[in-house]
């Protein structure tokens, strides 16, 4: 047997992953309209789909009559092909879930799990904890085949490590190591927000061709999908929105400096300024009572939040002219009326040329975004070798 080149296993990895993601993205779709979306020829189409069928990531559904009254044979994802454990490492929380490669949760647990008093070891094992809590959940005989995780901070993704976390306390951490050995599994990290983006856009049903998302919560963060890929820059630092100096003699920000984004938008920030004007506010709960109740300076503050959350949609708009933007986290989630008020704002403040053109959405993910989207992410991964083992 005369044995590929190169170039020519690389276009046929490339082509099969251009039709499997289509199908992923439009399931269930015909041959034929795989063809026409891809240009490709219907012979080529009707190998790689066999290909994807052998390796068990896509089936044939039942045939139903179309309107000329001929059968068409619809192509689907097996839903059990790479069902995923994913988390979310967070500072006093981690969420674990279950999600199939139709990218629907199967199961679901939150642990009350303080990351900084325990070290990385340590949470890995809590980690495998819940992992065979929630295996135990699944009804039937599932395997779960690959996991994920998404981490609150630096990221180096290709290299499984977490570059510097602060809230989480950890540095240099080869976190995707750790855990690959305690879960027995291949495992992806991703930066949250960058794991997220990809699951509010499926919350959504939006097409990954060009999304920015803006994270408010007690930290401010903003990703971007570009043609489906989530934009990392040049060392995985891209979209620290929060971190843009927009006024110099501002409060002290987390990072050491002062002024940036986060201090007039994050969740700490906005509560350090509710007490300059009362002292007893401990919760925004109580702010945005306050706020409701019309006392003055609550009203003030609100009002200046949500002008502060305009700016930062306009300046991600002009960075990135994104077809959408999403706005979400744990802020806006909780409280989804700053969302109208930043939108009112948003009619004196955004830039010209992108009225008309920007969408924008509040988020629907129900804080499941970054479960969705490290799944996706590690599913993806998982089946890229999968594809590579089998076909070749
Ligand atoms: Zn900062």
């Amino acid at each position: 047997m005369i044995q590929p080149t190169q170039d020519q296993a690389y276009t046929k990895i490339h082509n099969t992953r251009v039709v499997l993601d289509l199908i992923r993205e439009k399931r269930p779709l015909s041959r034929v309209e795989i063809a026409r979306l891809t240009g490709m020829s219907s012979a080529t189409i009707t190998r790689i789909v066999s290909d994807l069928i052998r390796t068990g990531v896509v089936c044939e559904t039942t045939p139903f009559s179309t309107k000329v009254g001929r059968k068409a044979i619809l192509l689907d994802i097996v839903s059990d092909a790479a069902l995923c454990f994913a988390v979310d490492i967070a500072p006093s929380l981690l969420r674990a879930g279950i999600v199939d490669y139709k990218g629907e949760v199967l199961c679901q647990r939150e642990y009350a799990i303080v990351c900084r008093e325990h070290t990385p070891q340590q949470y890995a094992k809590l980690v495998h904890k819940s992992l065979l809590e929630l295996c135990a959940a699944l009804p039937g005989e599932k395997e779960v085949v690959c996991a994920g995780a998404t981490v609150i901070g630096i990221v180096d993704h290709a290299a499984g490590m977490v570059r510097f976390a602060p809230q989480l306390g950890w540095k240099e951490v080869p976190i995707a190591a750790l855990l690959e050995e305690a879960l027995s599994l291949p495992v992806a990290i991703h930066n949250d927000v960058d794991a997220q983006i990809l699951g509010e856009a499926q919350s959504l049903g939006l097409d990954k061709k060009s999304v920015a998302y803006l994270s408010v919560g007690k930290g401010v963060g903003s990703s971007m999908l570009l043609d489906g890929r989530v934009v990392e820059g040049d060392s995985d630092i891209c979209g620290e929105i929060g971190h843009t100096i927009i006024e110099l003699q501002g409060l002290q920000c987390s990072c050491g400096r002062r002024g940036c984004l986060q201090t007039f938008i994050g969740e700490n920030s906005v509560l350090q300024r509710a007490r300059m004007k009362d002292p007893a506010i401990k919760s925004m709960r109580q702010l945005v009572a306050c706020y409701h109740e019309g006392t003055p300076w609550a009203r003030e503050l609100i009002e200046q939040t949500a002008t502060y959350l305009a700016v930062a949609i306009n300046n991600l708009g002009c960075m990135h002219n994104p077809q959408t933007i999403i706005l979400g986290g744990e802020l806006i989630r909780s409280y989804p009326f700053l969302f109208e008020l930043a939108q009112q704002h948003l009619g004196d403040l955004l830039y010209e040329p992108l009225r008309g053109n920007l969408q924008l959405l509040c988020t629907k993910s129900r804080g499941m975004s970054g479960i969705l989207g490290i799944a996706q992410l590690s599913q993806e991964r998982y089946v890229d070798q999968l594809i590579e083992d089998n076909i070749f």
